[in-house]
């Protein structure tokens, strides 16, 4: 397989027990997933253990017409062949993908219509770390959390069991894994992995990603900030990890010519900038993921365009001051100026900065304010706006307020294109695709069956949206779509 040979570090091992690791969502992002690659290291190291991987294939209608079952790439086996298939799911939408890769595979993707000799579907991943109920009636078992201990816990519980039905009575006795048929909708907490296993890093740099030949390494882990719409924030495993300079730069091994600093608030870390000046000394090209703009200083934007940084990337999340101050995102505007400066001044060739519309409380001037300090940017450097709709997640103190509404998010999408209409490149997700990550992020099982209805009618929006509209209200978790406005708008 081409994209094998193109690969350094994967892992062909034969060993007793053999788990699929499948990711829902096509090779190029499964690769570019640090959690994916940790998992995958974690297992083939421990003995007696493999780990296969698979992915949901880039075409799925050519992949089903072929007949052909999911492989794993390192063996070509079925992945219903597998004792355990373990999925890694980031994102709400990824349901979809782990829907069809069970189809794929030959497997009833309800957990109920399996076989006790089916193999055992155990589900991990971000997602996990706010609301996976939508998966719990496709799952045998949810592992909670960071997985980097917990996963061998549960393998060699699986394995030890005499049955499907015996592993998964001990396993609902496990302090992080969520057993749908044993526990109802009650989620245990999630686990947090010993400082020792940090970092986490790539075990496969493959030129086939959009981090295109990047080893990706984790020198920190979480975030002590409290902006209230994240995840991440810092009530989750107690706040930001931090790993040692030397043990980071330990791990990389030479062949790594581009590094990728990944994690909550990379630019957080005490040594950073230490960190990225000596890997562009040592020649490499460096990329950093979630740049604070307060803390972009001369020496480390300096240090970044000599790691090849050509655009500096930051996020203002709110459309305005008052917006920022509302959800606790402590970014200011003379911080976004200065961080335009700094790229100016390094050479970089663009600015990108994320925004959210549609946040609880948000009126049109908001957006305008957003439109004159994007027009002040662009007069420094070309500026690009990356657009998301605000999503309320579970686990965060925003958590349950409405999605803004399809119609308003547009309307407040166009009142921003309009304003820096030649002047800024805006981008914006999709606000259908966000009202459906809306509906499965404050979702429950029924959402979840829901999908699997909108896989079999044929994934358009207009799937999902039927899908979700047809749910009886006292079938939903929370009330999602009110009478007026079938599509939710915020009151
Ligand atoms: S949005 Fe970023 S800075 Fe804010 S809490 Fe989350 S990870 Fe930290």
């Amino acid at each position: 397989m081409a994209r094998m040979r193109d690969e350094i570090g994967a892992v062909d091992k034969e060993a007793p027990e053999s788990v699929a690791l499948v990711y829902p969502s096509p090779y190029r992002v499964g690769m570019s997933s640090l959690g994916y690659q940790t998992i995958y290291r974690s297992i083939n190291d421990s003995n007696g253990r493999a780990a296969h991987r698979a992915f949901l294939p880039d075409d799925v209608g050519a992949w089903r017409q072929s007949r052909v079952p999911l492989l794993t790439y390192e063996k070509l086996r079925p992945v219903s062949d597998y004792p355990v298939i373990a999925f890694s799911v980031a994102y709400e939408a990824e349901l979809a993908g782990m829907i069809e890769t069970l189809e794929l595979s030959g497997l009833a993707p309800l957990a109920q219509h399996r076989s006790p000799q089916d193999p055992f579907v155990l589900v991990g991943g971000p997602l996990t770390f706010s609301n996976p109920l939508p998966l719990a009636p496709f799952a045998d078992g949810v592992l909670m959390g960071e997985a980097d201990q917990s996963i061998h816990d549960v393998l060699g519980v699986v394995f030890g069991s005499a049955s499907k039905a015996d592993a998964l009575r001990v396993l609902a006795d496990h302090p992080h894994v969520f057993v749908p048929s044993l526990h109802g909708d009650v989620l245990p907490p999630i686990d947090k992995a010993e400082d020792a296993t940090l970092p986490a890093f790539s075990q496969v740099i493959t030129p086939h990603t959009e981090l295109r030949n990047m080893f990706l390494i984790e020198p920190e882990r979480g975030c002590h900030r409290g902006c209230t719409y994240c995840v991440m924030r810092r009530s989750t495993n107690d706040g930001m990890r931090i790993v040692k300079q030397e043990r980071v730069l330990s791990l990389i091994p030479d062949h790594a010519k581009r590094v990728g600093l990944v994690g909550a608030a990379t630019t957080d870390h005490p040594q950073i900038v230490d960190i990225v000046h000596a890997l562009a000394e040592s020649g490499r090209e460096v990329g950093l993921s979630s740049l604070r703009a307060d803390r972009l200083t001369d020496d480390l934007v300096s240090a970044l365009a000599r790691g090849g940084h050509r655009i500096l990337t930051t996020a203002s999340d709110g459309s305005s001051q008052r917006m920022r101050d509302a959800i606790q995102r402590r970014t200011s505007e003379a911080q976004l100026r200065q961080a335009a400066m700094l790229a100016r001044r390094h050479g970089m060739k663009r600015l990108k900065l994320y925004v959210m519309v549609g946040l609880p409380g948000e009126t049109d001037d908001d957006i305008d304010e957003l439109v004159e300090l994007g027009k002040e940017l662009s007069s420094t450097i070309p500026l690009s706006l990356g657009v998301a709709p605000f999503v309320a997640k579970r686990n965060t103190p925003l958590d349950g307020y409405p999605f803004a509404g399809i119609p308003l998010v547009e309307s407040r999408l166009r009142r921003l294109r309009r304003g820096v209409r030649g002047r800024v490149d805006v981008r914006a997700t999709s606000a259908r695709w966000a009202w459906v990550e809306y509906v499965l992020a404050q979702g429950g099982r029924a959402e979840g069956l829901a999908v699997l209805d909108a896989v079999r009618a044929g994934g358009r929006f207009s799937d999902w949206k039927g899908a979700f509209e047809a749910l009886p209200p006292d079938r939903r978790r929370r009330s999602l779509v009110r009478p007026g406005d079938r599509l939710g708008r915020a009151s």
